[in-house]
């Protein structure tokens, strides 16, 4: 997997909101009451893929602190003081 950092890795995670987002908009907008309703279901997936995404990428590289109780990530770990805008140090070896 390509690196990201943190921040792209919270903007993926924007992404898959918005796409839960807009898929809720278009089954209230789409889909009666009472009929099953696919669209209110991939809004559904979408949100616990966004909330999985986030709990498990986004975190600090450093020290491993979860960002999560933040509303956005901010530029250095509030922990470790690790500057998030940028990739980890430590090497690699299966890349
Ligand atoms: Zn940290």
């Amino acid at each position: 997997m390509k690196k990201l950092t943190v921040k792209q890795l919270a903007r993926i995670q924007a992404v898959f909101y918005i796409l839960a987002a807009g898929f809720a908009i278009a089954s209230y907008l789409t889909e009666a009451k009472g009929s099953p309703r696919p669209l209110l279901w991939a809004a559904f997936v979408f949100i616990v893929i966004s909330f999985t995404w986030r709990l498990v990428f986004v975190k600090c590289p450093q020290c491993g602190d979860s960002l999560s109780n933040s509303k956005r990530i901010p530029d250095t770990c509030p922990n470790c003081g690790f500057d998030l805008t940028t990739l980890p140090q430590k090497e690699n070896p299966n890349e």
